[in-house]
């Protein structure tokens, strides 16, 4: 995929073409101005010193404060920040996906936009990944935010997520996180679902673990999010509950709960019918007879649900040439 300014000329291609730099690090921003310059300088310095080669990409995710303008300034005085511009606020997961996508780093590092993940972390991070991991999810140990509002939802948050999804990390809303970039290439993002990037890394079969990084409280600008993100969270958590289960076998599941719900339907009909006819009772009256038949109208149900679930996985899966597997490595004859 190629992307063009307006002038028509190409400013970046993506992993397709494979990765050129080392590093790029991904700042979804939404009425950031106060933070801006301060932000991209500590960045820059922090990863100078780890001698790679690296690009800052900004997402400018339709800011209406002049975030858009000191971008494009900053963007045209130096040569390591791409400045991507949204044509309107599309949310954080949105921005964050499109700065992925014009990435042509090896390694991924996405952080806030407003100071509260601190830059300096990053050659940490990037030192927890050469341990041999596919993602490092910072943990914010000491978080600088309103406890009753967002520190106890996302306590309760985490603590659902890890249950849900097996990934047993504490933060999983912490921006700033690395990942090796072929990994964020296979996944697709939607709703409020960066947050979930560990745990749809983790279906996929990456390595993943947690360090902990420095929290700021917020010095410039407002929090963007109340305690709605809280539900919108909960219902991704769903998509993913769902996504692990039966993405690749959704007729095992529903298939096997249709078949056990009609023939108990069908066992509870037979007993009915030996009384209706051996025992000579009226049946016509009885609980147990709607029972049966919604036990077999819904298995019924199930199992055609089930086939139609797997028709759709199969379109989702063939259409996009998703495997339903992923090599880590091949070793050998070449
Ligand atoms: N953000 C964005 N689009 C939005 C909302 C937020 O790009 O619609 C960015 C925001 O600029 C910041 C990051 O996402 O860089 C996290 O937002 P915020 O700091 O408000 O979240 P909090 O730290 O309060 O959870
Ligand atoms: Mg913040």
């Amino acid at each position: 995929m190629k992307y063009y300014s307006p002038d028509q000329q190409v400013i970046t291609e993506t992993h397709s073409q494979g990765a050129v730099l080392d590093l790029s690090i991904v700042v979804p921003i939404y009425n950031e101005a106060e933070s801006l310059p301060s932000l991209v300088s500590a960045i820059a310095n922090a990863v100078r010193e780890t001698n790679l080669d690296y690009e800052i990409i900004c997402v400018d995710d339709g800011s209406s404060d002049g975030s858009t303008q000191i971008l494009m300034n900053i963007a045209e005085q130096r040569n390591d920040l791409k400045a991507i511009i949204l044509r309107r606020n599309y949310g954080q997961t949105p921005a964050m996906a499109a700065g992925f996508e014009c990435a042509i780093g090896k390694v991924i590092i996405s952080l806030d936009g407003d100071l509260q993940n601190d830059p300096a972390d990053i050659p940490i991070l990037l030192a927890k990944l050469d341990e041999g991991y596919d993602v490092v999810s910072g943990w914010r140990q000491k978080r600088q935010d309103a406890a009753l509002t967002r520190l106890l939802p996302s306590k309760i948050a985490n603590w659902l997520i890890g249950r849900v999804t097996g990934v047993q990390i504490h933060d999983y809303g912490c921006s700033l996180k690395a990942y090796r970039a072929e990994l964020l290439a296979d996944m697709n993002l939607y709703g409020e679902l960066h947050r979930f990037l560990p745990a749809l890394a983790f279906i996929e079969g990456a390595r993943i673990t947690e360090i902990p990084v420095r929290h700021h409280a917020r010095q410039f600008g407002q929090s963007k999010y109340g305690l709605g993100r809280t539900f919108r969270v909960v219902m991704d958590l769903f998509t993913i509950f769902f996504m692990k289960k039966f993405l690749t076998r959704p007729m095992h599941v529903f298939g096997s709960w249709g078949m056990f719900s009609f023939a108990s339907g069908i066992a509870v009909g037979i007993y009915l019918t030996l009384v209706k006819f051996i025992f000579q009772q009226d049946i016509g009256s009885r609980p147990l007879l709607i029972l049966a038949v919604l036990l077999v109208v819904t298995g019924i149900q199930l199992f055609c649900f089930g086939l139609i679930s797997e028709l759709l996985m199969r379109t989702y899966h063939e259409s996009q040439r998703r495997p339903i597997y992923r090599i880590r490595d091949i070793y050998g004859r070449r």
